[in-house]
Order: structure tokens, then sequence, then C-alpha cells
């Protein structure tokens, strides 16, 4: 018996199955990753473009690689490990799916905004922020592709309803000048050092998710973040849960006794997984 069918006969003796998704599902549609999920940054650019203090100091460097994000996004479409998943989420065989990606590409293929959760936020939508610390954002929110179309490209994006503010900006010898600004929309994705307004929400809706479901199906992630590789040891310590993690590479989860590894690449597993549980 391969691991996928060891795997595939596990998930059907489960009752609720969740999924946790990682980079390498969105790899085969063509996408650099948006933080290297290995957790090791590669460089300062990928630091900076995933810190909120730099995202507040350096906007237009910010939306500069934001924008080539969007477009490289919009140019692209879901791998067929995404359709795989719709699939199986279709035939009630996954019931909910939990990504760490941005790029949307779960709910392009079909999946419903009810089964899924962006743990990290979408790039689909942006709202009124504020970068200085003064005062609160309005709270207005437009889909990005709704703000796109009236805007040029590279600009960073001005709330249309928040009046302009004055900071006091204190230069070198004790010099000080007054500029006036306006809040930013920014994306809904959610950078290091900051909360954004669902994120209560969304840690609600994975907490229910995962606290229900008897097995835990890990797609392309190497689990190096902290919070996930805790939950795949809660379900590999309990005997009662199934966890199955499929990477192509190692995986945090590799020395944990009660998960069964499958080190293939989603765009291969996925579409198996599928074929043997609705067939
Ligand atoms: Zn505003």
């Amino acid at each position: 018996m391969s691991s996928i069918e060891q795997a595939a006969d596990m998930l059907q003796e489960s009752e609720t199955v969740v999924a946790l998704i990682g980079a390498g599902l969105s790899t085969p549609s063509g996408m650099p990753t948006y933080a290297n999920s290995s957790g090791q940054w590669r460089n300062t650019e990928s630091r900076n473009w995933t810190e909120r203090d730099y995202f507040n100091e350096h906007p237009r460097w910010w939306f500069n690689r934001f924008w080539k994000f969007y477009n490289q996004r919009n140019a692209s479409t879901p791998s067929v490990g995404h359709y795989a998943l719709k699939d199986m989420v279709d035939a009630s065989a996954i019931d909910a799916v939990i990504t760490q990606n941005i790029d949307g590409y779960e709910i392009e293929s079909g999946i419903s905004e009810e089964t899924v959760i962006e743990a990290h936020g979408s790039y689909r939508t942006m709202r009124c922020t504020e970068t200085d610390g003064f005062g609160d954002s309005c709270g207005f929110r437009i889909s990005t592709d709704e703000w796109r179309q009236g805007n040029p490209a590279r600009s960073v994006p001005l709330c249309p309803d928040c009046k302009p503010y004055s900071v006091h900006v204190f230069g070198d010898k004790n010099t000080e000048r007054v500029e006036t600004r306006r809040r930013i929309l920014k994306p809904e994705i959610m950078l290091y050092g900051e909360l954004l307004e669902s994120s209560w929400e969304t840690k609600d809706r994975i907490d229910s998710s995962l606290d229900s479901a008897d097995a835990l199906i890990v797609i392309g992630t190497s689990l190096h973040v902290m919070g996930w590789r805790a939950t795949v040891r809660r379900f590999a310590e309990d005997d009662k849960k199934t966890v199955v993690v499929i990477n192509p590479n190692k995986t945090s989860a590799d020395d944990m006794d009660g998960v069964t590894i499958i080190q293939q690449p989603a765009e291969v597993v996925v579409p198996g997984l599928r074929d043997l549980l609705i067939a």
C-alpha cells in the first residue's frame, strides 16, 4: 500500500477533516511565495516586505512591490492541487480549509468563503489604516481590483473617506516641520508586528474548526511557524486523531510520532488523494 493510499484510508475513517495549506500548494501556479515558508529569510527585501514597521516607514517601496505581486497573481490561476482540494470539499471529504497563503487561490478555485479561513489575510481587499499612530482609521474598505480600476499602478493608495491630518516631523538640529498626510489603504494581509481588524474573528474560526476536527491534513508547508507545529503535535499526540503531512522537503513534523508523512509535491499527492477519496 502506498503512503497516499494509507493516508486516504485514514482520512476516510475520520468524521471531520481540516486541511492546513502552505505555500507549496501555490508553487505550481508560478507565484513567488509571499514569505519564505521555511521561516528563514532569504534576504533583507523579503523581511522588509513582511514587516509592518517597514510598511509604515516606506509605503512607496512597499506598494511598488505589492503591485508587482498583484500583477503576477492576477496573471496566474489556481493549480491542479487547488482544484483537487475543491473537489474534496464538494464531496465533503474535507470540511474546512485553513490557508497560510494570501494569494486567494482557494477561493478562486471555487471553495466557498465560509469554508476557507485565510489565516494571514488576503491581497484581495484593502482597508484604511493609520501609519503614524495618530487617531483611528475610518474603516473604509474596498476590493483591490475595484481600487485598481480607477487608479494607476505602483502608487500608494490613499483613503478617499478620511480627512487629511497633520504630523510634526522632527529633523536634525532641532528643526521641526508640519506635514499634511492622508491615511493609506493597506491590503488586508497580516504583516509581522500587527493585528488586523479581523484577527480575533479569524483566530476564533481557526480554533473552532481545529477543535471539531479529528483529522488534519497539512499540505505544502515545512511547519516552521511555531503555532502550526504545535497544532500538528497536538493531533499527533491524540490517539483518536489523525494527521497527514504532505511536503516534498523536510518538515518540522518529521521527527514526531503519530504523523503520516508523504514526502512528495502537493500537486501530485492532493489529486491522488482526491481520486482515492471520491472515486
Ligand atoms: Zn479612512
